[in-house]
């Protein structure tokens, strides 16, 4: 183990990822990424500010928390305000009023999920403008300076994430053109002068549920060599068992010294089981987005405060949790009313507790992972948050504390 103060990225690098335990390609790991603006231990989980902003809480609550890293969206920033703007504001730490290291998503998602709208050509992605309406064409170089001019510490690669994972025919196309977007800009990044320019440049393997599509696009991804290796058009419709294939089909063929990024995912079970898979790095908009629709994280599984049970129960929304939200005594019923009232300080507390949650759950799973009883979490996670066709998908009970 490397002491807590280990340098930060060497000179020429943006980042470094730091091995520390599980050497399998696909297996738990613990690792360290170290960035000029501090250390992030993995698995760790990053909190969403698509627009630049956290949805419900408060970005000073973020590092007490647990949180180390966080992700905004590229496409979105470069739509609204745009990043002349946000330079204007101080940059994108000032921006977000978060220090810390952040990652920025390039907008393929985005694409992926405007499938409707969104046409994909060897140019680039033609798309509907997220604020005017009008059609853009976001190109991977266009993804690439946006990314170099927001300034966080990790850019990723635009990609083609194709919106049918069964048909082959399309994942295979868009394996091949995700493989020469990745290389112009990579050529783009080295042109810059790489991790000199104190940016690390990731990217993203596709493939579908295809074995072989899944093994050539990560092995010419790791001969073009990046910082770190996402893995990418999972959680596109396909049910928990093919995500997770889509997992171990990804992971097994990147190397260990960099770090694994799991894009999208994040439901406890989800993050738990691609820690078994050899996964180091998490982001999803599911802690504050089901806060918003009255949905709390608890230990025992998710509650749904907006039924009726919760009406009169004058407990906090998990008893023992020791986050602000939780510390607040604010009852579960009081957030029922709130909730149905359309109040925000129902869904910011909700939204507060789920980050903490999973905050907290990665941190359980380093814990566990370096005391060898990682299988003992995982048995936990899995009874709680059972998948579908594994028994009842239910709420935690009411009489849980
Ligand atoms: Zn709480």
């Amino acid at each position: 183990m490397t002491a807590p103060d280990a340098p930060a990225a060497a000179p020429g690098e943006a980042a470094r990822f730091e091995l520390l335990a599980g050497e399998a390609p696909v297996g738990p790991r613990l690792g360290r990424i170290h960035t000029a603006r501090g250390v992030v231990d993995t698995p760790a989980f990053m909190p969403v500010a698509t627009r630049g902003m956290l949805r419900g809480p408060w970005p000073d609550r973020m590092r007490p928390m647990g949180v180390r890293m966080m992700l905004a969206n590229a496409f979105h920033l470069w739509a609204r305000p745009g990043p002349d703007v946000v330079r204007d504001l101080g940059g994108l730490h000032a921006f977000l009023g978060w220090d810390g290291p952040v990652l920025t998503d390039s907008g393929g998602f985005q694409a992926f999920s405007l499938r409707e709208a969104a046409r994909a050509a060897e140019e680039g992605f033609l798309l509907p403008h997220p604020v005017r309406g009008h059609r853009v064409t976001w190109t991977p170089e266009l993804a690439f300076r946006a990314q170099a001019e927001l300034g966080p510490e990790f850019a990723m690669v635009l990609d083609d994430c194709p919106p049918d994972p069964d048909d082959r025919d399309r994942v295979a196309a868009a394996v091949a053109r995700t493989l020469r977007w990745a290389r112009r800009q990579r050529d783009l990044h080295e042109a810059r002068g790489g991790g000199a320019s104190g940016q690390a440049l990731c990217a993203i393997v596709q493939g579908g549920l295809h074995a072989d599509l899944r093994a050539a696009c990560a092995e010419a991804l790791v001969e073009m060599e990046f910082d770190g290796y996402a893995v990418g058009g999972v959680s596109v419709g396909e049910d928990f068992a093919g995500r997770m294939a889509g997992v171990a089909l990804s992971t097994r063929h990147l190397p260990t010294d960099r770090f694994r990024y799991l894009m999208g995912v994040g439901t406890p079970r989800d993050l738990v089981e691609a820690v078994a898979r050899g996964v180091d790095l998490f982001d999803c908009v599911y802690p504050t987005r089901s806060g918003r629709f009255g949905t709390a994280l608890t230990r025992g599984g998710t509650l749904h405060l907006l039924n009726a049970r919760f009406t009169r129960d004058p407990r906090p929304i998990e008893p023992g949790c020791s986050c602000d939200a939780c510390a607040t005594g604010v009852p579960r019923g009081a957030i029922r009313a709130g909730l149905k009232a359309k109040e925000l300080l129902p869904m910011g507390l909700l939204a507060h507790h789920n980050l903490h949650f999973l905050t907290d759950l990665m941190r359980r799973i380093r814990e566990a992972v370096a005391a060898d009883a990682f299988a003992a979490l995982r048995a936990e996670v899995a009874a709680a948050w059972p998948a579908a066709g594994e028994g009842s998908p239910g709420e935690a009970d009411a009489g849980d504390s």
